[in-house]
């Protein structure tokens, strides 16, 4: 018997840190740092809140 039909399957995928790509503000066009323990949406979020928070809160004017 020939190992021909040795194949193996294993698809697994966990380089979840590989991304260095850091996102950029669309508002200041600034690469926004995501703090340690932060997921990215969350680092943006935070920027927006800190550098733009008119752009994150309803405009209410009338
Ligand atoms: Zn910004």
């Amino acid at each position: 018997m020939a190992a021909a039909q040795g194949r193996q399957s294993r698809s697994k995928k966990s380089s979840k840190q590989a991304r260095r790509k850091l996102p950029r503000c669309k508002a200041c066009d600034k690469p926004i740092r995501i703090p340690k323990g932060w997921s990215t949406g969350a680092g943006v979020r935070r920027h927006y809140w800190s550098k733009h928070r008119e752009v994150m809160l309803p405009n209410e004017r009338s």
